[in-house]
């Protein structure tokens, strides 16, 4: 039985697949959609790169002929950028540095096309692969499908918690570019206590020595003093208080200032709150989006390695950038500045 793993958000027990999925306990009962479990509240939610009626036409192209094929037609050559992001297995490098076997469970939170969640597939036991937008848990269901991969979970879920999932089942959760989302799931929250409950119940489905894999950005990353702007904020957003970025946002385009992003200090401080030892942080290179480098900042010979080695370079504006930044490390301050994290946070073992 596939799904067999479902559990009542409710009441912890196992799910009976009956039309859809009933808890024996409570009754409480939840559909399924083409095969894909729904734990979704607001089923009209749409987020994508592209329009919803062209991503509908191309979900049936991908369905009659091949999810590479349809990328192909619709989107290149363009959206190469986003054809690129879809297709480039090496997104998920990143994730090599968790050690993972045959025997372990992944969670992608917010798995999108599903790049990740398919490259991590032949590599672990189970992949769940949960996305608020039912195009998105369809379209990855279906490049699964037609990869072969039958270990790969697609859940439409992502504005309810606790999830249908059991407690320490997972030895990884994924999280890339999808924290700063989560407030915009959950209205009624504060954006962190939004951010809190998620990783609090992520914590509770890790298994003791399991691992948090988070893809962000900084909120004081240097680009972002400069004016250069994330997730559709305005200008400044994240480095300004939260207050004044809120008000700002109101004013200017009706809506609230949601998409939080924190400081190393207040990712480490929020990451401990819910339980989590270990908080490592990384700065990914060139982003955390495609990682090339992940370069830890507790520690200063891989940085000085990295720059040394990899970002040498004689035209001035290389050697500019070069000793800004050997300075700013020197200083001890670089860690504090770099653009996005990659932050590796584990779940102790008892
Ligand atoms: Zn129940």
């Amino acid at each position: 039985m596939r799904y067999s793993f479902l559990v009542c958000p409710t009441c912890q027990v196992q799910l009976i697949e009956e039309d859809g999925w009933r808890c024996p306990h409570c009754g409480g009962c939840w559909r399924d959609r083409e095969g894909i479990p729904v734990f979704k509240r607001d089923e009209e939610h749409y987020w994508g790169e592209i329009p919803q009626p062209e991503m509908a036409e191309l979900l049936e192209l991908a369905a009659r002929t091949f999810w590479h094929r349809a990328i192909e037609e619709r989107l290149y050559p363009k959206e190469r950028g986003l054809w690129e992001y879809i297709t480039s297995l090496s997104r998920a490098e990143g994730l090599l540095f968790v050690p993972l076997d045959q025997t372990d469970w992944v969670l992608d939170y917010g798995a999108g096309w599903g790049t990740l969640s398919v490259a991590l597939a032949p590599w672990v036991q189970a992949v769940v692969a949960l996305d608020g937008t039912w195009e998105r848990a369809r379209f990855l269901q279906l490049r699964a499908m037609q990869e072969g991969l039958a270990n790969v979970y697609p859940l439409w879920a992502g504005d309810m918690l606790p999830l249908p999932l059991p407690s320490e089942k997972f030895s990884l959760a994924v999280l890339n570019g999808v924290l700063e989302w989560v407030p915009q799931s959950f209205p009624k929250l504060s954006p962190l206590e939004a951010q809190r409950r998620l990783l609090q119940e992520l914590w509770r489905l890790l298994r003791p020595g399991g691992m948090l894999y988070l893809g962000i950005e900084n909120r004081y990353g240097f680009p972002f003093f400069l004016g250069k702007t994330a997730h559709g904020d305005l200008p400044f957003a994240s480095v300004l208080p939260r207050w004044l970025s809120d008000a700002l946002s109101r004013s200017l385009r009706g809506e609230p200032y949601r998409t939080w992003t924190h400081s190393l200090r207040a990712y480490k401080r929020l990451l401990q709150s819910v339980g989590f030892s270990s908080v490592q942080f990384y700065w990914p290179y060139p982003s955390y989006v495609r990682p090339e480098f992940l370069i830890p900042l507790e520690e200063r010979a891989p940085l000085e390695f990295f720059l040394r080695w990899v970002w040498r370079g004689s035209s001035l504006s290389r050697r500019l950038r070069f000793w800004t930044v050997r300075l700013a490390h020197l200083g001890g301050i670089w860690k504090y500045l770099v653009p996005t994290f990659v932050i590796l946070a584990s779940k102790e073992e008892p």
